[in-house]
């Protein structure tokens, strides 16, 4: 059964993977999802290419061994264009010249298969941390604290939302500020 992009509940990253081992491709989604990222899946460079023109991620997971190339042309060619979306190459091309022509071509990390996937997790938190994209389990704008975890909202340090609807808003609210700040890669400066 073909996998289909997944949306986590209270997810704040939109993830682009792009993999073409189908089983892996719907293990990491879940993987993601349980981390709060919510995921496209491209399983080619055509349609993760499509998939990138039309939409806007924190970042992108990267397969190298596609049916259509190397996942490192469709790299280069977002770089040569100023795309700076994170990027974590995925693949089983882990020796040292792999590894290097992949950072050279602007990978922001780069990890060999077999992996752990909570350590893709994490990388992935890392490189989003260094771009801005992710502060932790807790996102602030002014005097908000949203935590991610419970989807409670604290107002000047002041626990403020409780009811289920109210928890409801809080998430919307958070999702919003994170594609704000997916967009521009930079904290939002918002307005509620
Ligand atoms: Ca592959």
């Amino acid at each position: 059964m073909p996998y289909k992009p997944s949306i986590a509940v209270g997810a704040v990253m939109r993830i682009l993977l792009i993999e073409d081992d189908l089983p892996l491709a719907t293990a990491l989604g879940q993987c993601l999802a349980d981390a709060s990222m919510a995921t496209d899946h491209a399983s080619t460079l055509e349609e993760a290419a499509l998939l990138l023109s039309t939409n806007t991620y924190a970042a992108v997971v990267l397969d190298r061994g596609l049916p259509d190339g190397d996942g490192l042309t469709l790299l280069h060619r977002l770089r040569q264009k100023g795309d700076g979306t994170a990027t974590v190459v995925l693949t089983a091309r882990g020796d040292v010249q792999a590894r290097i022509a992949g950072l050279d071509a602007g990978a922001d990390d780069y990890m060999a298969k077999p992996f752990s996937p909570d350590e893709l997790v994490a990388r992935i938190r890392a490189v989003l941390r260094r771009n801005g994209s992710f502060q932790g389990r807790e996102m602030a704008c002014a005097n908000l604290l949203f935590d991610l975890d419970n989807l409670s909202l604290r107002i000047d340090g002041k626990l403020a939302l409780q009811t289920t609807c109210d928890r409801a808003v809080s998430g919307c609210l958070q999702r919003k500020i994170a594609q704000t700040m997916a967009a521009h890669h930079q904290p939002a400066a918002c307005a509620i």
